[in-house]
């Protein structure tokens, strides 16, 4: 039985129906704990608006009612941020699902911030465009999300990340107003750009409703291959003579071999090339025209004692992709990880690998470390089980090193909940309070996502 509906709930459920206030704590669960189960609280509601307008009028009532707000999206984020904390009313975009035709003459289109990102990718393919930025989590991840946290992926190499990929947003204010531009116009000159203001902003700063989206051409010839190398800095040394020799390469994900043991037992399958190697890259070419010649040849040129599984046909590539987007389900599967997603440049990325399997084996030497990640941008996920009480001072290993060697202490994930406390060494006392004097200013009574970011 649900409790009577308070104040809030009741105001609530005039603006977007009572079906879409969820007070009952089974209903309010799958949106109390994030993907990972590492980060959980319990939220005073759920709400579920399904329009601009419908967004605008929850954020004034749960401005007058003092009621801070959780944004959430498809809650696939990996550092706290989607899920409440101390009582928050968690405010679900998956309602947002504005879908307006393809614009074919700009390659643009605007939809709704709680569409995923499968949804628009499908949507833009039915036009003969394509969605730049994909990953794992397409199913459930939403735009309005991939936004907030300028999310990555595996295109990152051709195509840049979700940030250069907004050419409009719509979003709504702490004061409950609604601003932005769905025009999409690629050239304006207007004084402050609101979507970069709000890309990677991780839900602090406003409610981000609709989003104008570049879209780029859908490429359906692929041509994948997974590639054995002796070492991870091997990797590092073919990556800029792929990219030279392939003039369509797609995406270059890194896969380490404890990544790779792992997602194999997952999927109940043995490795496909040398299960030996020091490191792996799943090397996938799109074009117009067929791009296997070109992989091919360049792995002959480039890696030619290498181990290596050309896709053909789309069965394996779906089998050679299935590595990849399986390797953080199988994390899950065996328990709770510490994930840290770090960058640092290329030319540190082997020794930072090397220095951080040093850190856990010292700090926790029982723990297991698997790393895996997005080579072209020297992006480690390195995810550390059995991490136990050791995880504060893993963390804090792992970041300053990353930090000293001229990295990011979060390359697509964001800060959330979890890397607070670092932000400061990585950004400086003097950017963290021009942040905060911008979040003051926009959000001057914390109303939206309160400890994210910004602690
Ligand atoms: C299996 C798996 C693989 C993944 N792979 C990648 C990867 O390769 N690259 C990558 O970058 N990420 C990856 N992620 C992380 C995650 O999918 C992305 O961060 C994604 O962009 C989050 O989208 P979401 O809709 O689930 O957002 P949520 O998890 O719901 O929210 C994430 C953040 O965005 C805010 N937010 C959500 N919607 C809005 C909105 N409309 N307005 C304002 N703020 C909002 C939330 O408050 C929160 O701060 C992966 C996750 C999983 C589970």
């Amino acid at each position: 039985m649900s409790d009577p509906l308070d104040d809030l709930a009741s105001a609530l459920a005039a603006i977007v129906g009572d079906r879409h206030v969820l007070t009952d704590p089974d209903q309010r669960a799958g949106y109390e704990t994030d993907w990972t189960g590492r980060f959980h609280g319990a939220a005073r509601l759920v709400v579920r608006p399904a329009s601009t307008d419908e967004v605008a009028a929850v954020v004034a009532i749960c401005a007058q009612h003092g009621a801070a707000i959780v944004p959430q999206g498809g809650n696939t984020g990996l550092v706290g941020a989607s899920v409440p904390r101390n009582g928050e009313v968690v405010l679900s975009t998956t309602r947002l699902t504005r879908c307006d035709p393809v614009d074919t003459t700009s390659g643009q289109v605007t939809v709704g911030a709680g569409l995923t990102l499968a949804v628009v990718r499908d949507h833009a393919r039915s036009a003969g465009f394509d969605l730049a930025v994909d990953f794992a989590a397409r199913d459930s991840a939403t735009i309005g999300g991939a936004v907030a946290t300028n999310a990555g992926g595996s295109r990152v190499v051709r195509f840049s990340t979700m940030r250069a990929q907004v050419a409009g947003v719509q979003a709504v204010m702490a004061n409950g107003t609604i601003v932005g531009s769905l025009s999409g116009l690629p050239k304006e000159t207007i004084g402050l750009h609101l979507p970069s203001l709000l890309s990677g902003s991780e839900g602090t700063l406003a409610i981000i409703t609709a989003v104008r989206l570049r879209l780029v051409p859908w490429y359906r010839s692929t041509a994948t291959a997974l590639v054995a190398l002796d070492s991870l800095a091997e990797a590092v040394r073919v990556l800029p003579q792929f990219r030279q020799s392939l003039p369509h390469l797609d995406s270059v994900e890194l896969v380490m071999p404890s990544a790779m043991r792992l997602v194999c037992a997952h999927l109940g399958q043995a490795c496909p090339v040398d299960a030996t190697a020091g490191a792996y890259l799943l090397v996938e070419c799109a074009a117009h025209g067929d791009p296997l010649d070109d992989l091919v040849q360049a792995l002959l040129q480039h890696t030619p004692h290498s181990s290596s599984a050309v896709a053909t046909d789309h069965v394996m590539r779906s089998h050679l992709l299935a590595l990849r987007d399986n390797i953080t389900v199988a994390i899950n599967h065996i328990g709770v990880p510490l994930k840290l997603d770090v960058a640092v440049p290329l030319d540190a990325l082997a020794a930072t690998a090397t220095d951080i399997e040093s850190i856990v084996a010292r700090l926790a030497p029982l723990a297991s470390l698997v790393i895996f990640g997005h080579l072209a941008e020297g992006n480690l996920h390195v995810n550390i089980l059995d991490a136990g009480p050791a995880a504060s001072a893993l963390t804090d290993a792992v970041l300053q090193l990353v930090i000293d060697r001229g990295g990011a202490i979060s390359a697509e994930h964001g800060i959330g909940v979890a890397k607070t406390q670092w932000l400061v060494a990585q950004r400086g006392s003097a950017e963290i309070s021009l942040m905060r004097s911008v979040k003051h200013a926009l959000d001057p009574d914390t109303l939206f996502n309160p400890g994210v970011l910004l602690a």
